[in-house]
């Protein structure tokens, strides 16, 4: 953050642009040659739009397209009635319908898979995931560390230990399925850190993956870096911009990897995220805390400011 309150955003952007990036809607019209698709057709998009020709798009790699459009950030995104997207983006949600209730939760739950495919790509798509049983810690419960908690809790971690400045998020995390959530302040003030909450929580071994998710990599790659278990993953989700001192040893020592994660493209992973949700095994609506009409959408993204809540919605 600088003096003014801004932060580095590394990544593409283009102005003037409309905003809005994680979203859901219904179908009021499609072109020509749409074949999928009908008016109608409950739906999201994802927002890196990948052009599908460049070397890195043919190696499967769409995360990291040479031409990539950014719905919200380059081309004008979803704070607006309508919205134009193409077919290869959008993908069906009608059978939220059913396990949601109405069209209006549905396509609540449709904008937040845009997050949770974040996680997912990281969690599982980049780093290979898991074994059941594993100890997962999620550090940072804004939305992408909150669908870290819920898709560790549902891919089988036995322990998932989540730490969080926020006493709201705090009960967010628990509410996703994080097991114990710590304060890394109160943790200070009673003379002790995340890694040596983690150390005790796993009898000493560490965690076998760590997931950054507060954009504080200075703060918490050395916490991690204390906590790691033989063989364990770190998995970067959170951006900041900058240079990040890291102990390499630690990895030679630990056997240990640290993945860099980007986006929620490519794998399958909308598609993925769309089946656990219209099985009702996973709900990413519940981290919606607060929606506000779209003549308030200024206020909405200033509400964010704080780092309070969970996921605040624009609907029209
Ligand atoms: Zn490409």
């Amino acid at each position: 953050m600088d003096e003014d309150g801004y932060q580095i955003y590394p990544s593409w952007t283009k102005r003037p642009v409309v905003i809005g990036h994680e979203f859901a809607g219904k179908v009021a019209a499609i072109g020509a040659q749409v074949t999928d698709f009908k008016v109608g057709d409950l739906v999201t998009a994802e927002q890196l739009h990948w052009c599908g020709k460049c070397a890195i798009c043919r190696k499967g790699l769409y995360n990291h397209c040479r031409n990539m459009g950014r719905l919200g950030f380059v081309t004008n995104g979803a704070f607006a009635q309508y919205v134009a997207v193409k077919e290869k983006h959008v993908w069906n949600i009608n059978g939220f319908k059913e396990i949601f209730g109405s069209e209006d939760d549905a396509c609540e739950a449709g904008a937040v898979i845009e997050p949770t495919g974040i996680a997912y790509n990281g969690l599982f798509s980049r780093s290979g995931g898991f074994m059941p049983g594993a100890t997962v810690v999620i550090y940072g419960a804004g939305p992408i560390g909150l669908a870290s908690i819920a898709l560790a809790r549902l891919a089988g971690a036995s322990q998932v230990i989540a730490f969080e400045l926020s006493p709201s998020r705090q009960t967010l995390a628990r509410e996703m399925g994080a097991d114990v959530v710590y304060s890394p302040e109160e943790l200070a003030k009673q003379g002790t850190s995340p890694h040596q909450v983690v150390l005790d929580l796993t009898a000493g071994y560490g965690a076998d993956m760590h997931v950054e998710c507060t954009g504080l990599p200075k703060v918490i790659l050395p916490e991690i870096e204390q906590a790691l278990a033989v063989n364990s993953k770190v998995v970067n989700l959170g951006r900041r911009a900058g240079t990040t001192p890291s102990t390499l040893s630690i990895y030679q020592d630990t056997g240990s990897q640290s993945f860099g994660s980007l986006g929620h493209t490519g794998y399958g992973t909308f598609g993925y995220i769309i089946k656990l949700m219209s099985t009702g095994r996973l709900n990413m609506r519940k981290m919606i805390t607060a929606r506000f009409p779209l003549e308030r959408a200024a206020e909405a993204v200033t509400s964010l400011a704080n780092r309070e809540g969970g996921k605040v919605m624009v609907k029209i």
